[in-house]
């Protein structure tokens, strides 16, 4: 069960405490209603009516703390749910993870098995006919400068999995847990005839590696308050120039964002205007609440969009060009030693 951790239980059971303590509230308050209706059988004078203002206050006040324990539960709930689904993109400080530490570690029974692909990341699991080609052609699309942090990177990756079941969601794990380590989790096959675009799961999830490993595996490079607030600036611009479009307009709009190769825009549009314009791809809302998130998946997507995305990278950076300056900006402060040689000179 990779996908249920200590964090996830830890959650379920501050969500069971959250529940007995709201009962035992209720409790209270029943209790307290009952000795008052007790008292009045022999003391029906003032100091009782005085006394029944104070408990109807007190069982208001202590009604509204067991509501707000429950919404705090389904709260909990809620997050231990996404945690989940998403423990993939851990965003917190990384414990120890091994920093470029290749293949061994609690893969080093099946170490053997992993090959460097053409662009040099380690690879556990064989590549479908084609999928080679497919990737190499995506690299030498790719625009100059993230082309260049992918191969300052490269040996630095690690595919763990890339034949992971189907069934479950592709990840990065941004930390070592036992049968489980630190890479990428990614099913080579279904991404050979992505819908969305052969070798976007690749790129995406290798970008989600880079932007932790660029901080030392200490948190995300993208995890900055100036990139969240323009991606939220960028959206709800897009947001407003629609609502301004006639209904032809609108209809035309939304035929773009329903297309699988705007899955990306759709994820962050989906996320920066709250759901209120969003096309077939997008992260639970819950998700969004997690701090980091948002840059986090940004950076995955234009990333992607960057290795040879082809039109995505083109509709990325015109819906959201404040934020792909910031990205752009990273990925020039990612540029490998060579190249600040040469600038230097
Ligand atoms: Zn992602």
């Amino acid at each position: 069960m990779s996908g249920v951790n200590a964090d996830y239980a830890g959650l379920l059971d501050t969500a069971g405490k959250l529940n007995a303590t709201a009962n035992r509230v209720e409790g209270t308050r029943n209790s307290l209603a009952l000795r008052y209706r007790q008292l009045g059988a022999g003391w029906g004078d003032k100091k009782y009516q005085e006394l029944g203002d104070i408990l109807r206050e007190c069982n208001s006040a202590l009604r509204s703390v067991a509501k707000t324990l429950l919404l705090g539960e389904k709260s909990v709930l809620m997050l231990a749910d996404s945690l989940r689904e998403y423990e993939n993109l851990n965003l917190g400080n990384g414990s120890g993870a091994g920093g470029s530490q290749l293949p061994g570690g609690n893969a080093a029974a099946r170490a053997e098995t992993y090959v460097q692909d053409n662009l040099g990341v380690w690879v556990n699991g064989k590549a479908p006919a084609g999928y080679p080609e497919v990737i190499t052609a995506r690299y030498e699309n790719a625009q100059p400068n993230a082309r260049k942090v992918f191969d300052r990177f490269a040996e630095s990756l690690v595919i763990r999995d890339a034949d992971y079941p189907t069934s479950e969601t592709p990840h990065y794990a941004p930390r070592d847990r036992e049968g489980h380590p630190r890479g990428v989790y990614y099913n080579a096959g279904a991404d050979a005839s992505n819908p969305r675009g052969a070798g976007s799961t690749y790129f995406h999830e290798l970008g989600h590696m880079i932007d932790h490993t660029a901080t030392g595996c200490q948190g995300h490079l993208s995890n900055t308050e100036e990139f969240r607030a323009a991606l939220v600036a960028d959206g709800e611009n897009v947001l407003r120039l629609f609502q301004q479009q006639d209904d032809r307009g609108q209809d035309q709009f939304l035929r773009y964002l329903y297309q699988d190769a705007a899955h990306s825009f759709s994820d962050l549009i989906d996320a920066t205007t709250s759901g209120q314009l969003a096309g077939r791809y997008g992260h639970r809302r819950e998700y969004w609440q997690r701090a980091g998130a948002l840059q986090a998946e940004a950076f995955a997507h234009f990333f992607e969009a960057s290795m040879g995305g082809g039109w995505k990278l083109e509709l990325l950076s015109n819906m959201f060009p404040t934020a792909f300056g910031i990205f752009s900006d990273m990925m020039d402060s990612l540029q490998p030693q060579e190249l600040n040689r040469v600038l230097r000179r």
